[in-house]
């Protein structure tokens, strides 16, 4: 396994965590009730997810069952909690529930405390308010940290860019967890500054909202060939070490064989071997340059820059136009039209009004520097995804 340094926080982590939101039953009520079934996968997985040198557990009081289930599985296989970085999530509360929170955290994991607690989505302005209001989330977990119970503070987004800069430049977090990928690099100004100001870096869901890369499109296979774009996508990632950790929703124990191949020597087969060459070596450019040239040959190529917000009736012009260029590009059909049929105007995870909703106004068109004619390729790229979704 390969280590790097969680950012100011110390924590020597490995760079893949195994991410626990996605057991067997782990999303149904009551949360505190596991069956065998449940219960012998997470072991299995946790298990063999430690064996082969990952050290850091994420979970969060949001994911159903997660915590109630690690609790159990630290104890069944006696995993001794200084071996393990241990990161837990609490909703925007005000600062008294989510203090309780963190305590009935502790007594689910059945552990003292956390490394690290993270803000589960700091999405919005108004979820930012919340954060920093006077008796808002942030002043519980500072309450927390103060007596122990959680030794350091960080939060994630599913937000836009500007968002994530303005919170992490308060300098009140260690660790910032946020969205980026080979197929969705409009964050990196976020990574730079986190890495100036020591933070840690945590990359989430890179191989699930990262493109559903655990069953990719023929095309993405072809243009990756000889690797798996799993692989290829770990190897763009690691190869900046200013990304510490990358989140792996394994359910599995065969699912982590592929991420250790992305970090192992190329002469070996040795799982022990960690690859002492740059990940990014010239077969990984090469098929870096041929995905590149695929998405710019795209015909109405966007760059995805934002320039063209906002829109009057909330489009995400870049992500939807960013899902049609993956969709063109890459044969990404299921990706894009899943991403796309989530997208609401007031949903703070995944923010965006229909792309047929768009009404003409052409406010948007003088601000784009490809001069894309903005509403008809909307309505176009609508058309095209709901076409697709009698198959998906
Ligand atoms: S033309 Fe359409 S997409 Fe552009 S700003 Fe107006 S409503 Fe939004
Ligand atoms: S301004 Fe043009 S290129 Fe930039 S995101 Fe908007 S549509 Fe795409």
């Amino acid at each position: 396994m390969l280590y790097r340094t969680l950012g100011r926080t110390n924590l020597n982590t490995s760079v893949f965590t195994l991410g626990g939101m996605r057991w067997i039953d782990g999303w149904n009520e009551p949360y505190h009730e596991i069956s065998d079934e449940t219960l012998k996968q997470a072991c299995e997985v946790t298990k063999h997810c430690l064996d082969k040198g990952i050290n850091h557990i994420e979970t969060a009081r949001a994911y159903g069952k997660s915590e109630f289930i690690f609790g159990k599985v630290f104890n069944l296989l006696s995993i001794k909690k200084n071996n393990l970085i241990v990161t837990t999530k609490v909703r925007l509360k005000d600062s008294e529930t989510v203090y309780s929170q963190i305590l009935e955290s502790l007594e689910r994991l059945q552990i003292n405390y956390v490394n690290i607690v993270d803000i589960h989505g700091i999405n919005n302005d108004l979820d930012y308010n919340k954060v920093f209001s006077k008796d808002g989330t942030l002043k519980g977990l500072q309450k927390a940290r103060k007596e122990g119970l959680v030794k350091h503070i960080g939060f994630s987004t599913h937000g836009p860019l500007d968002l994530i800069l303005k919170t992490i430049i308060t300098g009140e977090f260690d660790v910032v967890n946020l969205h980026y990928y080979f197929t969705f690099q409009t964050n990196y100004p976020a990574i730079s500054l986190a890495n100036a100001l020591k933070m840690g870096v945590f990359i989430i869901s890179p191989n699930d909202k990262g493109g559903m890369l655990y069953k990719p499109s023929q095309k993405l296979l072809n243009l990756c060939n000889p690797l798996h774009p799993i692989v290829f996508n770990n190897r763009f990632l690691l190869e900046d070490h200013g990304i510490h950790t990358i989140s792996l929703g394994i359910t599995k124990t065969e699912m982590l064989n592929i991420h250790l191949e992305s970090i192992q020597n190329k002469n070996t087969n040795s799982s022990n071997s960690v690859r002492d060459e740059p990940f990014m070596g010239k077969l990984e450019r090469d098929i870096k340059l041929k995905l590149e040239k695929e998405l710019n040959n795209t015909p109405d190529y966007c760059t995805i820059c934002g320039f063209c917000l906002p829109c009057p009736v909330k489009i995400n012009i870049p992500e939807v136009l960013r899902l049609r260029n993956l969709f063109i590009a890459f044969d990404m059909k299921e990706f894009a039209v899943k991403r796309y049929n989530e997208m609401k105007p007031d949903d703070p995870w995944v923010t965006g009004e229909s792309a047929d909703k768009c009404v003409n106004c052409n406010e948007c068109l003088p601000r784009c520097p490809q001069r894309l004619t903005i509403p008809s390729l909307l309505k176009n790229t609508h058309k095209l995804f709901k076409n697709a979704i009698t198959k998906y």
